[in-house]
């Protein structure tokens, strides 16, 4: 890679005088803007020619990573394959050109886009009526908790304060909850890493009456499937709470379990997780809230309109392209891909908690600790391999948690392959640890200082010109 290409800006790349455009001529006469709006200088723009630009833009795309270019292993996300028809449809200019306010005899087929989802919503999960108005899946925590606070409100319940998060959470759960205006009760977990039901016993004892609802994740951020929720259940419904499911990731859980079977009254699904619509860059995502029949009439505006439409477009046409025979595959292969690589490498990698996972599983770093070789390292490395870091000290249980989820999509090649290189990486901590404590090689960037980046984020041009790199 010529690396000359990476480090110039496109404001290094401008010649003064140089154009890159030719505007057609002016038919419509000529209006002047009051001086006392205008600049007293030009603006600082780059002045380039078009085909400076192109090979600008081209190159820096070059520079990402995605699905799209290779494995992308990162826990609690779910990258997975985003198939092209769900894009095409969504580009329909059927659908694309739609405004949200034309009248509604006119968009029958995308009103009938949305029911049609949430009805297949509605069958994944067990639910009785989804809302696809979240924009994203912390979103849709906060949207089923102001459900959920509507409820008790509803019936004069007013006390009922307090939600009950697993300390496996992820970090959104208890965000969201203190976002809604309600206090958080954290329960342990026990060293299998599921729920401790004896804890969660204890703090119902001493807060039942303002229990307002339990958030759980099934199968939790560990990737472990909570075997105790019936009893969980119970507990937290006895006492009057409401329990929230965290669909964020449903992958596991399609073909396999339903939400609803399991007793939770209120969820969200991250359709851009399990329903592939990209979001390597953050967005735009949807956090549909499906609830239990008779929480409907307490789903807030959160959102105008339909929320984030194209990705719900998405998320229908997978679920279409499956269909009924095939989406119960889904959980089953992502589930065997895990156990797969888990059981591949847990002879060099710590496995904490050594059992049968679902969709994704936590290794506590390098099993030799001697070397100094961390999981910092260790993700740097696998870039100079041409694979995505899986994701890195998430969850917060262990000090060097390396979260790997494969997804049902990847085949055993590519798998073998990733599991030649993560014990590749290992033996280098053993003969050559310094190769993998400076990782990345490789890559157009070496390793950035990310602490720095985020406690002084330098955004632009200005200020990068002036200060030193
Ligand atoms: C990703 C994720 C979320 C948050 O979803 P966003 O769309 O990023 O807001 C919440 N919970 C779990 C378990 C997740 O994996």
């Amino acid at each position: 890679m010529n690396n000359k290409l990476y480090g110039n800006l496109i404001f290094e790349l401008s010649q003064a005088g140089r154009k890159g455009y030719s505007l057609p001529k002016n038919r419509f006469g000529e209006y002047t803007i009051p001086a006392a709006m205008r600049r007293t200088e030009d603006a600082a723009l780059p002045e380039c020619d078009e085909m400076t630009v192109v090979r600008h833009y081209t190159n820096l795309s070059a520079n990402n990573f995605g699905v799209d270019n290779g494995f992308y292993p990162l826990g609690s996300c779910t990258m997975k394959y985003n198939p092209k028809i769900n894009e095409e449809m969504a580009a329909l200019p059927q659908f694309q050109n739609l405004h949200p306010l034309q009248p509604a005899e006119t968009v029958r087929g995308a009103e009938a886009v949305c029911s049609l989802l949430c009805k297949s919503l509605c069958e994944l999960t067990g639910l009785h009526a989804f809302t696809l108005k979240p924009f994203a899946g912390a979103h849709g925590e906060l949207t089923g908790l102001m459900v959920i606070k509507r409820y008790h409100e509803s019936r004069d319940d007013l006390q009922r304060t307090k939600v009950i998060v697993p300390d496996s959470a992820h970090g959104t759960n208890p965000a969201s909850a203190a976002v809604c205006g309600l206090e958080i009760v954290e329960v342990k977990s026990l060293a299998d890493g599921t729920v401790d039901v004896d804890a969660l016993k204890e703090i119902i004892a001493q807060y039942g009456d303002s229990v307002a609802a339990m958030m759980m994740t099934n199968p939790n951020t560990l990737g472990l499937f909570e075997r105790q929720i019936p009893e969980i259940e119970r507990l937290v419904h006895d006492c009057g709470g409401l329990m929230y499911y965290d669909g964020a990731n449903l992958n596991p859980l399609l073909g396999a379990a339903r939400p609803g079977d399991m007793g939770f009254d209120v969820m969200h699904i991250n359709l851009h997780k399990t329903f592939s619509t990209p979001h390597g860059g953050g967005g735009p995502g949807a956090g549909p809230v499906g609830v239990r029949k008779g929480l409907e009439q307490f789903f807030p505006e959160v959102s105008p309109y339909h929320g984030n439409f194209a990705v719900a477009i998405r998320a229908y046409a997978y679920i279409l392209t499956l269909g009924r025979a095939y989406i119960k595959e889904v959980g089953p292969l992502a589930t065997l891909n895990a156990n797969y690589i888990k059981e591949c490498l847990k002879d060099v990698y710590e496995l904490p908690i050594d059992t049968l996972c679902k969709h994704e599983f936590v290794f506590d770093g390098l099993k030799d600790k001697s070397t100094g070789v961390t999981t910092m390292d260790v993700a740097k490395r696998l870039l100079d391999y041409g694979y995505h870091a899986p994701t890195i000290y998430f969850p917060l249980l262990f000090h060097e948690s390396l979260m790997i989820e494969p997804t049902e999509n990847e085949s055993k090649e590519t798998l073998d392959g990733f599991i030649a290189v993560m014990r590749q990486i290992a033996e280098e901590a053993k003969t050559d640890p310094d190769l993998v404590k400076s990782a990345p090689h490789n890559t157009p960037i070496g390793r950035v200082d990310d602490v720095l980046a985020a406690k002084h984020p330098v955004t632009t041009y200005r200020a990068i010109m002036n200060c030193e790199l």
